[in-house]
Formats: structure tokens, sequence, C-alpha cells
């Protein structure tokens, strides 16, 4: 039986963990960014790992097999990290990464490469904007003006905004809610980055029914040479794979 780490703080992770935890030795890996995370299948470590040596070292201690990085399409440094950790050890490494979303007919998207370029753009865009982008990354907002901004964010905080407003809220959303939040702020343009998912993203469904334009932020590109699957079932698969190998003389 393989012990396997899985890079988490997604929906993704928490997935693959149930599906797992039953029949391997799991631990899930968390980066602590979320005072109270949403209780996991298996053993749950929380807190980083001191680089890509901290995190190989952390592998070769605890004996483990494989990894799956689970993490968000965002967190390219842990992925990185990974990368280096599992080729140094000579443990195996699967990245599960969501699929991008793709735009359909009504969609209006504005691609930008960066949080810095949205900013920039944002004011020749709308005076009231939804930022749906968690809340590592504000500061980059910190210096627009003329846009009253509607934060949305797991805790309340102070933020060093000029003009905004926060609604806490932790998803999965539903598309009526989203489209009564716009509604109700009278928000002219939405901003959110290119996580992607199989589930329809109920803010892009809600900006596409009020006719918003949508200022997204384009992921970083996913690593390359690490095999890579998009759905969860696919990570299952992988493991059962793996499973077989060691269980063959
Ligand atoms: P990041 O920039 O790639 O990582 C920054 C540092 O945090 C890493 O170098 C590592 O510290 C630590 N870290 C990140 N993920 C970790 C994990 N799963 N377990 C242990 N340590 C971890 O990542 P991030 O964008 O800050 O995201 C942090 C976590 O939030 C990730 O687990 C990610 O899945 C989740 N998340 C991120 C976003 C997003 O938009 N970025 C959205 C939803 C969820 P050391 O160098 O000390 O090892």
């Amino acid at each position: 039986m393989p012990r396997l780490l899985i890079l988490g703080g997604t929906s993704e992770a928490g997935q693959l963990a149930r599906q797992l935890a039953p029949a391997h030795e799991v631990v899930s890996s968390l980066a602590g960014r979320t005072a109270a995370p949403a209780a996991l299948a298996g053993a749950v470590r929380i807190g980083g790992f001191g680089g890509a040596a901290g995190l190989e070292a952390y592998l070769r201690e605890g004996a483990f097999d494989a990894v799956i990085d689970a993490t968000h399409p965002f967190a390219a440094r842990i992925s990185a990290a990974a990368a280096t950790a599992c080729a140094a050890a000579g443990i195996r490494l699967l990245a599960l990464r969501r699929p991008s979303w793709s735009p359909v007919a009504g969609d209006h998207w504005i691609m930008v490469p960066s949080m810095a370029e949205a900013a920039r753009l944002l004011p020749s865009l709308g005076r009231r904007a939804f930022l749906a982008i968690g809340r590592q990354e504000l500061a980059a907002f910190g210096a627009v003006s003329g846009v009253w901004l509607l934060v949305r964010l797991l805790a309340p905080e102070t933020l060093a905004l000029p003009e905004y407003h926060i609604v806490l809220g932790r998803g999965p959303f539903r598309v009526e809610d989203e489209t009564a939040l716009l509604v109700e702020h009278r928000i002219d343009v939405v901003v959110t980055k290119e996580s992607g998912g199989t589930a329809t993203s109920a803010k892009l469904a809600a900006a596409r029914a009020l006719s918003l334009p949508v200022l997204m932020i384009r992921r970083p590109p996913g690593l390359v040479g690490v095999e890579t699957v998009t759905e969860v079932a696919a990570a299952v698969e992988w493991v059962g794979a793996l499973s077989g190998t060691m269980e063959s003389p």
C-alpha cells in the first residue's frame, strides 16, 4: 500500500483524500492560511516545509512513495518545490490541476497576465468592482482610484484599499445568490483569477446573465515534465496503478 502525500488547500484535494484515505496511508498537507480549514479524511499536517529542500527531507523521513500536488493553479511556488523535491528524492509526482474555464456566448472576459495589470485596467472598465480574488494579492489594488471595491473574504479584516466593503463567504456559491450580490451592490465589473474547475463558476454565470465584463487574471503555466491530470477520478486511477506496481513481485 503506497504512502501518499497530498498537497492540498483545494476542494479537489479534499475529495481525493476522502476517496483514498479508507484504503491508503494518506497525509494531506495544508499551508495554514485558513484559521478553520474544512475537516479532511486521513492524517493532516499544517504549515510550510521550508522550500524544496525541506519538502524533500519531509518526504524521505516520512518514507512517502508518491506525492499528489492538488494545490490551486495559482499556488506556483509549492508546485515548483514539489517537482524539485520529488525529482531529488526519486518519488513519483502527479499534479491534479483543474481544467481552465472557456468562455461561452455572452461572456465578455478581458484576460490579463497579472494582478498589477488588472488593477491598471480596472478604472477603464467600471466604477464598482467585485474582487473575487482571495486576500493575498489585494495590495495590488491599493492605488486604484475612482473604483469602489466589493471584496469577498473568508473572514473580516482591515484592508489597505481606498474605498471598499467586505462580504464574507465560502464557496461553492449559487448563481442566483451571486447575481443578487452583484445587483445589490450595483457592480459593473467582476475581477477574478482564472482558477478553473469542472463545476460551472457561479460568479461567471452571474456576470454573463448581467452582461458584465470580467477582468480575469491568467493562471501561471503548469510545470513542464510533471505528469498531470485534470480530474479527481484520474488521480485515483493513477494511485490504483501505482499500488498495482508496488504489489507486483
Ligand atoms: P504558494 O505561493 O505556491 O506557496 C507559498 C508557500 O506556502 C510555499 O512555498 C510553502 O511554504 C507553503 N505552502 C503552500 N501550499 C502548501 C501546502 N499545501 N502544504 C504546505 N505548505 C504549503 O501558495 P499560495 O498561493 O500561497 O497558496 C497557499 C495554499 O492555499 C495552497 O495550499 C493552495 O492550494 C491554497 N489556495 C491558494 C489559492 C490561490 O489563489 N493562490 C486559492 C485557493 C487555495 P514552504 O516554502 O515553507 O514549504
